[in-house]
């Protein structure tokens, strides 16, 4: 066996985790969109509200959360050994077991696997993997046509548009709009077919049935690997996952390296935290676990396409390699003020959200999705929600950090923003030039309305072209302090006033 692990330069990732534009830029395409961020609102409130009850259910919440935390801590500190083990469960009960430096490697393997058996379709079941590497694109390249089945990804196919959300890929489209695309592109929708929800899902049922009964090759990802046994995974909620997965003849599923866990006991914690986390349901609806092949039962040839694409590098960054430990709930993304303003398509990545922002730069490069780890206001909600207790505002701003060095290190640093620190730390460094810029700040009072100021004038007029600010205090806490206790004045040092 030839890994990848341990290699002295860990490959980057490649494939759909690049931003074409910097985050600012895209987000204000989406803050001008009302229709998505309606959508987004009401759709990221619901989910919200359904896991907060679910999750209040559970007594020893937190109990579980520091389990899973422990659980991927451990897998990541030994994650070659529970790969090797992996590798040699899987290929023990029948399965092939291929591992890709990249995205190109990885497409390459899958495309030659369908090539090999003559399919010219392949099913799907949702797989933000195989969206990270691009695979679509690749199969239909060689002449494969790729089917999506889960109903949010295959509205994502017709409507030849994007993903926007972990859990709910179309959480940007209504039904509306659904309706326009199935009869826009299904080819059998019903010309009389309207928007109530159970009409929608019928015509894709109907659509998807002869894919499902036709198809000799079914592609998955995978949500978990039991390195012990040898299992896989996948966890969805709609059935069309299971028919993927049982009826073709050959199964492929590519799984990112940092998917294993070392015992069967494991899926026990995250299959109370995963399903309560993200759909706000307290058990999955549909969980197909698997063990290689079987003869006369499921898919008689089975492969396990193994991708790092950037995770040993991010593995090797002992702050950012939390970033691995995602069961990818999506609980970060409904909590997010940002995510829900600016939508899944700002962050230009496949993985969106706050999960997006620290590990869509681990995977490719800090230089190449610089903007995002700044697409955050670090309020720390997305911390509280997560299952696997990602730190992820320490992440964020240690990711920061790491874009300031670089850039310092090549001399790229935004002028503007070198100016605007060097003028800061100026300012803060002396109390009587912190005192002076606060008097000066007051001077703002007059533009403000009802306790906010909606446009500064330039050089600042930046900061409010997306959001407002409060007026500044008509006293500082220094002023109030000494007004407060005139007998007891504080100490003259310190920078705060
Ligand atoms: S970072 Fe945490 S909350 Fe966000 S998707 Fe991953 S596991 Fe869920």
């Amino acid at each position: 066996m030839t890994t990848f692990l341990g290699m002295p330069t860990a490959p980057r990732g490649v494939g759909h985790l690049r931003q074409t534009e910097p985050f600012p830029v895209a987000a204000r395409r989406g803050l001008a969109n009302t229709q998505l961020r309606r959508n987004l609102a009401k759709a990221t409130t619901a989910i919200r509200a359904k896991r907060a009850a679910i999750v209040g259910e559970v007594p020893d919440w937190e109990e579980l959360r520091e389990a899973g935390r422990a659980i991927k801590a451990e897998t990541m500190a030994h994650l070659d050994r529970y790969l090797e083990q992996l590798e040699t469960q899987v290929t023990a009960y029948g399965g092939v077991v291929h591992w890709a430096r990249d995205a190109t490697e990885a497409n390459r393997i899958v495309v030659d696997l369908v090539r090999g058996t003559g399919a010219a379709e392949v099913v799907k079941v949702k797989s933000m993997v195989t969206d990270e590497i691009g695979l679509n694109e690749a199969l239909a390249q060689a002449g494969i046509q790729p089917y999506e089945t889960d109903l949010a990804e295959l509205i994502v196919q017709l409507g030849h548009d994007r993903p926007s959300h972990i859990l709910v890929p179309a959480i940007h489209r209504n039904r509306a709009e659904i309706r326009e695309i199935f009869l826009r592109e299904m080819g059998d929708a019903d010309p009389g077919l309207t928007a109530d929800p159970a009409a929608l899902a019928e015509a894709a049922r109907i659509h998807l049935r002869r894919l499902f009964l036709s198809a000799r090759v079914g592609i998955s990802g995978a949500n978990f690997a039991v390195a012990e046994t040898g299992a896989l995974c996948v966890v969805e909620s709609e059935g069309n996952g299971r028919m993927c997965l049982t009826l073709p003849e050959t199964l492929i599923t590519v799984m990112g390296i940092e998917k294993v866990v070392p015992a069967w006991r494991d899926l026990g914690v995250f299959m109370q935290l995963l399903p309560r986390s993200s759909t706000g349901e307290r058990m999955n609806p549909y969980t197909s676990i698997w063990t290689g092949v079987t003869p006369g039962d499921g898919p008689q040839q089975f492969h396990l396409v193994l991708l790092d694409n950037g995770r040993t590098a991010a593995l090797a960054d002992e702050t950012g390699r939390q970033a691995l430990h995602c069961i990818r709930c999506s609980a970060c993304l409904n909590v997010c003020p940002v995510y829900e303003r600016a939508g899944g398509h700002a962050y230009g990545s496949v993985y969106p959200g706050p999960i997006g922002a620290i590990l869509s730069p681990q995977l490719t490069g800090i230089e190449d999705n610089a903007s995002l780890p700044y697409a955050s206001s670090l309020c720390g909600a997305c911390y509280d929600v997560c299952p696997v207790k990602i730190d992820i505002p320490s992440v964020l701003v240690h990711l920061r950090a790491r874009h300031v060095e670089t850039a310092r290190d090549s001399r790229r640093l935004p002028r503007g923003e070198a100016v605007t620190m060097a003028a800061a730390s100026w300012v803060m460094a002396s109390q009587g030039r912190f005192t002076a810029a606060q008097r000066a700040a007051k001077l703002g009072r007059p533009l403000g309305r009802r306790g906010r100021i909606r446009r500064l004038p330039p050089p600042f007029s930046g900061w409010t072209s997306a959001r407002d600010m409060p007026v500044p205090a008509a006293m500082t806490f220094r002023e109030w302090w000494q007004h407060e206790h005139r007998s007891e004045p504080p100490h003259e040092d310190g920078a705060c006033g």
